[in-house]
């Protein structure tokens, strides 16, 4: 196979300020109420198709996915808790969180022990509205912070939740990036979450942005990009596409990319695909980086992982999802994520993909004792040449271990280099004809 350096590569367009983009566009997200289902999935699906070409799909209500069925559409118009002076207590249009996400249609007068059998808050936060949904069960409620309730009076409140569940069809985006092959890496991120900035308005708009910048660069892997909704979207997506699933060769989750916290990342099921040692090589080099073992606990990397497709998929975020105070509150805000994380996340992305596209193993066409570099020029690299980037250690790492059995992240791991360092020395000797490709 022809191998792809990394200087061939187009770069990304511009990663100067691509973290207040990709914030800029999450804002312009951030607002809308989303969903599993209904126009606030296809209010962001039209949002995210002016940076990128999306192929959008509607299924059906009623649908069967596998062991699931497409459910009820849900949109909402209002919702508010009137108390018994009359006054507003609680307004959907304060905070698209206010609502159990899913909540039936109700109207009616109710007593405050009553109402409050509805209501969630959090008393460990008590200025937080708490986020919660009810998809799968036919309820309504509210979630309101834990000290508004508790100023609310005894009494009568008129509760109005202006909302409808009806058969309609659940919505999802993607776009393909195509490659010299057909072999796939495959992004993801959650679509289906209301005004939360980190969980996931910034995976949307990262991806989205990613995906934008892509469009500049001739890759080897074709790249395809799926916004879904959680769970329900990655299986719909799965049961129409098996064929096209087997394709997969690399996969990541993306979700909670723009917080304070170290880059993290969770294994695929497999535990040592390409893509797991791939990001195990990218973030070794980041300060208090986190690797995770697989669990089936998470986002759709749990469908992806599924034993019926066992794909190389993993999951990147920056903290773990559930485990900062933030998490599933409104103080998941956009002041929550910041530009110049999410441009941190950007660039390890980026790092992660000219693994995948520039990774190849290098034969050493002169294996019996070192080649003579001084004769070749290459003695300047040695001393540390700055446009070949290749440096001393790197040359002799790629030499000695380009028996046929390495491919340069094999070598990365084994030499504790940085995988371009390896990439640009072995790019060097190839084209001094002291390399060859060992799987042409
Ligand atoms: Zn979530």
């Amino acid at each position: 196979m022809e191998h792809i350096t990394l200087e061939g590569l187009g770069r990304p367009s511009s990663s100067i300020g691509v973290g207040q983009e990709i914030h800029a566009l999450a804002e312009r997200l951030f607002p809308i109420c989303r969903s599993i289902t209904g126009d606030g999935v296809r209010q962001t699906l039209d949002i995210l198709s002016e940076q990128v070409d999306l192929d959008r799909h509607e299924i059906p209500t009623g649908t069967q996915l596998f062991d699931w069925t497409v459910p009820k559409e849900w949109n909402i118009h209002s919702a508010s808790i009137i108390g018994p002076d009359g006054k507003t207590v609680v307004d959907f249009a304060d905070s698209n969180l206010h609502i159990v996400n899913y909540s039936l249609p109700f109207k009616g007068i109710l007593p405050l022990n009553e109402l409050k059998s509805h209501i969630h808050t959090l008393p460990e936060q008590p200025q937080l509205i708490p986020y919660r949904t009810s998809y799968y069960a036919a309820t309504w409620g509210f979630c309101v912070a834990h000290e508004r309730v508790a100023t609310m009076p005894d009494g009568l409140y008129l509760v109005e939740i202006d909302a409808e569940l009806k058969d309609g069809s659940l919505a999802y985006g993607e776009h393909l990036h195509r490659g010299q092959t057909e072999r796939e890496f495959l992004l993801s991120a959650h679509i289906c979450h209301p005004s939360l900035a980190n969980d996931n308005c910034s995976g949307l708009a990262l991806l989205a942005t990613f995906a934008k910048s892509l469009k500049e660069r001739k890759t080897r892997y074709s790249y395809r990009f799926l916004f879904a909704p959680g769970t329900i979207g990655s299986i719909a997506w799965l049961s129409r596409n098996e064929d096209q699933a087997r394709l997969i060769d690399h996969g990541l989750v993306l979700s909670c990319l723009g917080d304070a916290g170290s880059p993290s990342y969770k294994r695929s099921r497999r535990g040592d695909a390409f893509i797991d040692r791939a990001m195990a090589h990218v973030l070794g080099r980041e300060a208090g980086a986190k690797l995770i073992d697989f669990s089936p606990y998470g986002y759709d990397e749990r469908q992806y992982c599924s034993p019926g497709f066992d794909l190389p998929v993993g999951m990147f975020q920056r903290s773990v999802h559930g485990t900062f105070p933030e998490y599933h509150t409104s103080a998941d805000n956009l002041d929550f994520i910041r530009p110049e994380h999410l441009e941190d996340s950007f660039r390890i992305l980026t790092e992660v993909i000219d693994i995948v596209e520039g990774d190849w193993t290098p034969l050493n066409l002169c294996p019996k004792g070192e080649p003579q570099l001084g004769k070749r020029g290459l003695y300047a690299a040695l001393g540390g040449q700055p446009s070949s980037g290749a440096t001393s250690m790197a040359l002799l790492w790629v030499l000695n271990l380009a028996d046929g059995r390495y491919s340069l992240l094999s070598m990365a791991e084994r030499s504790g280099l940085p995988f371009r360092e390896l990439a640009a020395a072995a790019r060097l000797l190839a084209d001094h004809g002291l390399l060859a490709d060992a799987a042409p």
